[in-house]
Formats: structure tokens, sequence, C-alpha cells
């Protein structure tokens, strides 16, 4: 379990790189590491996760929702340290959301997303 070990090394360089702790625009005070999550602010995960092969497959057609890093073999690593050379050099791409508020994220993108709510000012989930 020794590549594990250095995976998980990674990914919390990423998070402490990142601020440590869940970056939810309304304030959340979650810091635990296990219940962070790396997040792609533009839900480009899906497209950037192709390019390391993950899964073979890009996960969700969207791309919405494909933020959930439950990621297994050897590219995963691979995955983390790219993100973390991007944090590094100073991109914006990324955020640290709590488990929580990524799926809560995954809602409000879904919903925002429904033809039916296109436009509609304020969105059913901003209530
Ligand atoms: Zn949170
Ligand atoms: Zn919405």
């Amino acid at each position: 379990m020794i590549g594990a070990r250095k995976k998980k090394a990674v990914r919390l360089q990423i998070i402490e790189a990142l601020g440590g702790r869940c970056m939810w625009p309304g304030g959340c005070d979650v810091t635990d590491p296990d219940m962070l999550q790396v997040d792609h602010v533009n839900g480009g995960g899906g497209r950037e996760r192709k390019l390391f092969s993950f899964r073979g497959q890009a996960v969700g057609a969207s791309g919405v929702g494909s933020d959930h890093y439950n990621m297994s073999g050897n590219r995963s690593s691979d995955y983390y340290k790219h993100i973390l050379g991007r944090v590094l050099e100073g991109s914006k791409d990324y955020q640290i959301l709590c488990a929580n508020h990524n799926s809560k994220k995954y809602v409000i993108d879904r919903c925002c997303k429904r033809k039916e709510n296109r436009g509609k000012v304020p969105c059913p989930c901003a209530a």
C-alpha cells in the first residue's frame, strides 16, 4: 500500500496549498482532510481526467458532477501530481470543498442547467 500512502500525501499537499478548509462561498468550518475533496472550479474535471485516462473514460456526459475524485489505479496519483503542480503555479482552477458542499454544488449545477430553469431568476436552487 505504499502507492496509496503516496497518493494521500499528494492529496493532502493540494488541500494544504488551497487553504486546508472547505471554500464554500457561504462559509464552512470543515477542515478534516478525510471530509474534504479537491474540486475543479469550472467543472472541467471530466475533460481533464480524460487526459489522464481516468478509468479509461470520462465520467458523466455533461462533465457536471464528475468532480468527485474517487480515483483508483496508478493514473490517479499522476493526476493528483498534475493538480498539485497547477495549484503551486497559482492556478485558480481548483478549490477545496467538503463532501457535503461538493454534493450541494452538484445539485445546484444540475438544477441551473435544466432547460426549464435556464434564465430563471432566482433559480429554484437559490432558495
Ligand atoms: Zn463545506
Ligand atoms: Zn439552479
